[in-house]
C-alpha cells in the first residue's frame, strides 16, 4: 500500500474517533453540560454505555441503530456526524490541500472545527466563543508554523473579518431597527480571516451567500415561501465557505 493510502486510512480513522466526539459536544454544549468528563448516556434510559458501545459507527451498526440496553431507536445523526468527521480526516489526506503531513493536519484540524461549529449554529442557532476563539487560535498558530514567521496575512485577516461583519451588523442595526447577524458571526470571520488570510474573505463570503441562498430556493420549492423573518443560521454557511476557500483558494487567486 502506498504511503498516501495508510495516511488517509489513518486520519479516517482518527476522524471516526473526532467525529464521535464531536457528536457528543453538539449534545451537551447547548445544555450546559460537561463536555470532557460527562459520560455517555443513552438519550432514552439514561444508562451509562459500556466502553464497546462508544465505539464509533461499528457499535451502532452491530446494535442496528438500538440502544443495547433499553432497545430504543438511537437517532443516526451520531453515524452521520462520525461518517462526516472520517470523511474529512480522509479529505484532507487525499484532498488539494495535502501537500505534505504539516498542510494536511491543518486542514484535518480546520474541517473538525467547521463541523463542530456548522452543527452547533445549524441547530441552535448559536455560535460560542468557546468554539470561534480557537478557530482564531489555530489558524494563527498553523500558519505562523507553515511560513515559520509572521502570519501577516492571517494577522489581517482576523482584523478585517472581524471589523467587517460587525460594521454590517451595526448597519443592519440602525437601518432595520433588529439584529440581523448573531454576536458570534464577526468572531467566527475572524476566524476565516486567521485561516484564509483577507485575500480569500471575499470568496468565504461568496461560497456562504450562495449556500445560503440555494437553502432558501430550495425552502421556497419545497415549503412554497419564505417569510423575510425565516433565520437562518449564517454561521454554518460561513463553515462551509471557509472550508471550501481553505481547500481551492480564493476565487480568481
Ligand atoms: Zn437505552
Amino acid at each position: 500500500m502506498s504511503q498516501v493510502v495508510v495516511v488517509a486510512i489513518f486520519m479516517g480513522l482518527l476522524g471516526l474517533i473526532v467525529g464521535s466526539f464531536i457528536a457528543a459536544v453538539t449534545v451537551r454544549l447547548p445544555r450546559d453540560e460537561d463536555v470532557v468528563s460527562g459520560r455517555s448516556r443513552c438519550m432514552s434510559c439514561g444508562q451509562t454505555l459500556k466502553a464497546w458501545q462508544l465505539v464509533p459507527v461499528l457499535s451502532w451498526l452491530v446494535q442496528r441503530g438500538r440502544c443495547g440496553l433499553c432497545g430504543a431507536a438511537v437517532s443516526p445523526r451520531y453515524l452521520l456526524i462520525e461518517s462526516a468527521g472520517a470523511a474529512i480526516g480522509v479529505w484532507a489526506a487525499l484532498g488539494p490541500g495535502a501537500g505534505g503531513w504539516m498542510p494536511g493536519v491543518a486542514t484535518a484540524v480546520l474541517g473538525w472545527q467547521l463541523l463542530l461549529i456548522a452543527l452547533i449554529d445549524g441547530e441552535n442557532f448559536w455560535l460560542p466563543d468557546e468554539l470561534t476563539l480557537p478557530l482564531i487560535a489555530t489558524g494563527l498558530i498553523g500558519a505562523a508554523v507553515l511560513v515559520r514567521g509572521w502570519p501577516v496575512p492571517q494577522l489581517i485577516g482576523a482584523g478585517v473579518g472581524f471589523g467587517l461583519l460587525w460594521g454590517l451588523a451595526a448597519l443592519y442595526r440602525r437601518v432595520r431597527g433588529r439584529d440581523g447577524l448573531g454576536g458570534g458571526d464577526p468572531i467566527l470571520f475572524a476566524g476565516a480571516g486567521a485561516w484564509v488570510g483577507w485575500a480569500g474573505l471575499p470568496s468565504v463570503l461568496l461560497w456562504a451567500c450562495a449556500a445560503g441562498l440555494s437553502v432558501v430556493l430550495t425552502l421556497r420549492i419545497t415549503r412554497g415561501r419564505v417569510a423575510m423573518s425565516d433565520r437562518l443560521p449564517f454561521g454554518t454557511f460561513l463553515a462551509l465557505g471557509i472550508w471550501l476557500t481553505w481547500l481551492y483558494g480564493p476565487l480568481g487567486g
